[in-house]
């Protein structure tokens, strides 16, 4: 079974488990909290990692020279 990373809305708790691929779009209880306002993470290896530029936003403006200013 693959080993899938969820996040709890509620808390921000992280946390991973084995989950049958057929129910990994399940709501899963939050091991901290209880919620189950959880959302499956996608591994970062699946999202084509190269993309890593810090926790910038993309700047907005075109004008802007560094391209990643963090208010717009
Ligand atoms: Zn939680």
């Amino acid at each position: 079974m693959p080993l899938y990373e969820y996040k709890c809305d509620k808390c921000g708790t992280a946390f991973e488990e084995l989950v049958a691929a057929e129910k990994k779009d399940d709501k899963l209880a939050c091991p901290n909290c209880g919620s189950t306002e959880t959302k499956r993470q996608f591994s970062s290896f699946a999202i084509g990692g190269s993309k890593q530029s810090g926790s910038l936003p993309s700047c907005a403006t075109s004008s802007c020279s560094t391209g990643t200013c963090p208010y717009v």
